[in-house]
């Protein structure tokens, strides 16, 4: 096998079986070329991977973030509760309202 079916081999070494992956590690022991390429391979590899952990996390922050606005809004939604005179006097300017309408509607 030569050094250019090598590195095509590197270029898809996740995707090569246990003896296709032993061939070019037997070969890249001796053939400097490929040994360079097969590590540039391996870095760029690396780099996308991290990539892809970087932007999973960040959809799990926009995910964690609206969570915890929906909490505090549940929270601050049950937890609220009207002043009492406020809404004593509320019921109270109601009746006068109904007491007024019929009045003057006279029913
Ligand atoms: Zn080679």
């Amino acid at each position: 096998m030569n050094c250019r079916e090598i590195q095509e081999k590197i270029a898809l070494f996740e995707e090569l079986d246990e003896k296709e992956r032993k061939l070019v590690l037997e070969h890249i022991k001796v053939c400097e070329e490929c040994r360079r390429f097969y590590r540039e391979e391996k870095k760029l590899r690396e780099t996308l991977r991290m990539v892809r952990v970087e932007r999973k996390l960040r959809v799990r922050r926009v995910a964690i973030t609206a969570f915890a606005v929906m909490a505090t809004l549940l929270t601050l939604l049950l937890t609220f509760k009207p002043h009492k005179a406020q809404f004593h006097e509320l019921i109270i300017s109601e009746q006068k309202n109904a007491v007024v309408k019929v009045l003057i509607n006279g029913r």
